[in-house]
């Protein structure tokens, strides 16, 4: 993987995803590589963008331009990592995303992060002390530790997911798991989506869903998901929908729906959950 640095103008920006009043991504472009990934979409270097899971920059004076906007920006909820997973490889050198939320949360702020990645769990100590502010997410695409390498490569197993979620529930932070998304016949079968509802149970979260959305970049008939755009297209999204939705009902699990019927067309929905 090569590592570029990057200065940025601004280290808050607005977000487009319900419940979060503002974004913040630490680096740009994501080592994990998921073959579904759509952030390559909103990365502004050609680079990154083509050949992505390859190439991350460091945004290197993120501290001191955050410093500056929390001072005049109202308090609010920031997304950490809505483009980039914040605990991607990098972190564990540069350390962004932990002097950020550092940052955020002694001056007011509620962070809410999202992560494939347990090295979280390094940050146990700063996000169990401001649990109150903090909420955490996992995707997790499905508990199957060998389908999830062939389309999350690098990122942290599903089983060292799950048990970093426990981790962070049983510290009483609120926890909560993106399943999304959902691709038919990798992830859309009832034995992945029990596993998941029932770890939302074990752990007391919630569930958000979302479909997979056919972007430009699969119509490259080498990409992996190529072959599936018909499928995608057909497939009877509100039928899945309200079966998972009352398959949690009776785990008692909270199941929220998010953009579970894809569009014929190309999205062109500006924001993304990982
Ligand atoms: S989906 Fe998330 S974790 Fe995967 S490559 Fe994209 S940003 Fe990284």
């Amino acid at each position: 993987m090569k590592i570029i640095f990057i200065n940025v103008k601004r280290a808050l920006s607005r977000s487009g995803l319900p419940d979060l009043d503002y974004a913040l991504n630490p680096y740009m472009g994501c080592y994990h590589g998921c073959i579904y990934c759509y952030a390559r979409l909103y990365t502004w270097i050609n680079e990154i963008r083509e050949n992505w899971g390859e190439i991350v920059a460091v945004k290197k004076n993120l501290i001191n331009v955050l410093e500056k906007e929390i001072k005049y920006f109202r308090k609010g909820v920031v997304g950490v990592g809505t483009i980039t997973d914040p605990y991607q490889p990098v972190e564990a050198i540069y350390e962004l995303t932990r002097r950020s939320i550092e940052l955020l949360l002694r001056h007011g702020f509620h962070v809410s992060i999202q992560t494939k990645n347990t090295l979280i769990l390094r940050d146990t100590d700063l996000l169990t002390k401001h649990r109150d502010n903090v909420d955490v997410g996992f995707t997790i695409t499905s508990l199957n530790n060998k389908k999830s390498r062939l389309y999350e490569p690098r990122a942290s197993p599903p089983s060292m997911r799950a048990y970093a979620l426990k981790q962070l529930s049983i510290r009483g932070i609120d926890t909560w798991i993106f399943y999304g998304p959902v691709i038919p016949g990798y992830n859309d079968d009832l034995d992945t989506r029990t596993k998941i509802i029932e770890l939302a149970r074990e752990t007391g979260s919630r569930i958000l869903i979302d479909s997979i959305h056919v972007k430009k970049f699969m119509y490259n008939k080498n990409h992996p998901l190529h072959q599936l755009i018909p499928i995608i297209r057909n497939y009877p999204w509100k039928r899945f929908l309200s079966e998972t939705i009352k398959l949690c009902r009776e785990y008692n699990v909270e199941c929220i729906p998010g953009f579970a019927e894809p569009s014929k067309k190309e999205s062109t929905l500006d924001s993304f959950m990982h």
